[in-house]
């Protein structure tokens, strides 16, 4: 019954390693996830593990100080009052 268990895990993990190397190729990019920023742009990325896909780039959308996509704090370019 042990080494039943044994190689359970054993098939188990290497699933799963086979899964952390050839996971990322030839996938759907699942782009769910918050917006991210940067710089004056505001796009998200894909939330699979390892996949550095970028979707939905774009300039931010200030209105009010904040930008109405992402809520990023819009950088005061003039301070002089
Ligand atoms: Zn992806
Ligand atoms: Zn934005």
């Amino acid at each position: 019954m042990k080494k039943i268990l044994a190689i359970f895990t054993a098939s188990c993990l290497l699933f799963l390693s086979s899964c952390a190397l050839f996971g990322v190729k030839d996938h759907d990019h699942v782009f769910d996830g918050e917006w991210l920023c940067t710089g004056g742009y505001h796009y998200k990325a894909c939330s699979v593990d390892g996949c550095k896909e970028v979707s939905n780039k774009e300039q931010h959308v200030f209105e009010n100080g904040k930008c109405k996509i992402c809520d990023y704090k819009q950088q005061s370019l003039s301070t002089t009052k």
